[in-house]
């Protein structure tokens, strides 16, 4: 058996029922194979593939608060610093019912890949809970966030591990997170990204993932003879990623003619009005149903569906495993010609395969979706700087590490025999540094 699969197999064992993790670990060490191949007897003596797969630390830890009623609460915190071999452990905090520890380990796993592709020196980590902020009144959230706090300050600081927000966490938890570690500490550093723009956060910060993941498929596009201007394109979620690829997409002169929540999706052949999905999910915090009541000709229909609709480019932008593999033949029969992952592992690793080997341009997460941790990056250089630098300052730099994590994927890709295979190139662009600075660090 070759090394990766023997490591593939470890995790399995040493790890049961994570799913999630096995499904991030298989679809990276299997990307991998040329470069492991190439490398086995030094990686072997290293054990660098075992290190690599078995987190720094990971912290579970309970999370009690007192709801509107008075009664106590108890939720589950998470915190898994996997990997900072190129900088300080860096990913966001997702909080959802769903999540559990190997949802966790996958998205930590993932995310040292892509903020080491994104040229920026920040190592992987990832957190989150079980609570469930929907209907929630804001005490309530508040109540959660100090909790949650009270036990995570310990282990995070601006050098050590810099939290940001991903599903369920925006500029509000943020907010109230960020609040709590400085009662606790009296430290005011920049130790959260995606802050309120009066204390410290980066213009930008908010659209950068949705205009990244745009700039990207613009450059790829671009690269092989296409361009986005006058495309249809569909997009899952209704949440923050979704809703700055639309603006994106809509700047850059395409039609974007679905959103989605994990009700529904909305159909709008004229294309989506984003002033009035801003008002439904930024302002009032309501569900796409109301999107009618803005938009008569659109349509809304229950469950899943927006991988149906007719399009030029797919962006998925919900969750993950949200792309299986009868989408991606209802995408190819229609027609599509790219499909970019706005969410982290929304394709499944079949539905992947179906897309590339029926010619489609597939930017996995790890790359299309690093213009949210880039600009939080660079959100943490302001803060060291103690500036803040303009809106089209962040912007311009946010274009030019898109731009570049376009051509250093495909660049990998190429050198290794796998040319247009992105998801290759991407892995292997984002492992190579990582093992290379594990390589000279000693054994840890
Ligand atoms: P939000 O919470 O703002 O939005 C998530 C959206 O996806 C909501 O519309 C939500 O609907 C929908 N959704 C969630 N779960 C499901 C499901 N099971 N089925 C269908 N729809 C679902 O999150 P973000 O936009 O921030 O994140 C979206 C994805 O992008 C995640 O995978 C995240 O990890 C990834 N990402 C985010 C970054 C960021 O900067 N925000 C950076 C990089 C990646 P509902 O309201 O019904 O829950």
């Amino acid at each position: 058996m070759g090394y990766v699969d023997e490591v593939i197999d470890l995790v399995v064992k040493k790890n049961p029922a994570e799913p999630e993790f096995h499904q991030a670990v298989k679809e990276v060490l299997e990307s991998l194979r040329a470069v492991v191949e190439a490398n086995e007897e030094k990686y072997r003596r290293e054990a660098l593939l075992e290190r690599l797969v078995e987190p720094d630390r990971q912290i579970k830890f309970r999370v009690p608060w007192v709801d509107d009623q008075g009664k106590v609460q108890v939720n589950t915190g998470y915190r898994v610093q996997f990997n900072n071999a190129i900088g300080p452990y860096k990913g966001g905090i997702r909080l959802h019912p769903s999540v559990n520890l190997s949802i966790i380990k996958f998205l930590g796993f993932e995310q040292i890949f892509k903020n080491s592709l994104t040229g920026l020196p920040i190592g992987g980590g990832k957190g989150g809970s079980d609570f469930d902020p929907k209907g929630k009144s804001d005490r309530e959230i508040l109540a959660f966030c100090a909790s949650f706090i009270t036990e995570l300050y310990k282990y995070i600081g601006a050098d050590v591990d810099v939290p940001a927000g991903d599903i369920g966490t925006g500029a509000r938890e943020i907010g109230y997170m960020y609040g709590q570690f400085k009662k606790i500490t009296g430290s005011y550093e920049g130790v959260f990204t995606g802050k309120g723009l009066t204390y410290g956060g980066s213009l930008a910060r908010t659209e950068a993932t949705g205009y990244g993941l745009l700039y990207l498929t613009q450059e790829m596009l671009k690269y092989n003879g296409e361009e986005i201007k006058g495309k249809t394109v569909a997009i899952s979620g209704g949440g923050n990623v979704a809703i700055y690829a639309a603006e994106k997409a809509q700047q850059l002169g395409a039609k974007v003619v679905t959103v989605s929540d994990s009700n529904g999706w909305v159909y709008d052949p004229e294309g989506i009005d984003l002033a009035s999905l801003k008002e439904i999910k930024e302002v009032n915090r309501a569900r796409l149903t109301e999107y009618k009541k803005y938009r008569p000709n659109s349509e809304y229909h229950e469950g899943r569906g927006v991988w149906t609709v007719k399009c030029d480019i797919a962006l998925p932008c919900a969750t993950q495993n949200e792309l299986f593999i009868e989408d991606a033949k209802a995408l190819v029969a229609n027609g599509c010609i790219a499909v970019a992952e706005g969410a982290n592992m929304p394709t499944t690793l079949e539905a992947t395969q179906y897309l590339q080997e029926h010619g489609v341009l597939f930017a996995p997460g790890k790359a299309a979706n690093a213009g949210g941790v880039s600009t939080s990056a660079l959100e943490m250089t302001q803060n060291s700087e103690r500036l803040s630098w303009t809106f089209e300052e962040v912007d311009a730099k946010l274009q030019q590490i898109m731009v570049n994590i376009f051509h250093n994927m495909e660049n990998a890709a190429d050198r290794y025999h796998a040319k247009g295979n992105y998801v290759i190139g991407a892995n292997i662009a984002g492992f190579e540094k990582v093992a290379n600075a594990m390589m000279v660090q000693g054994i840890w």
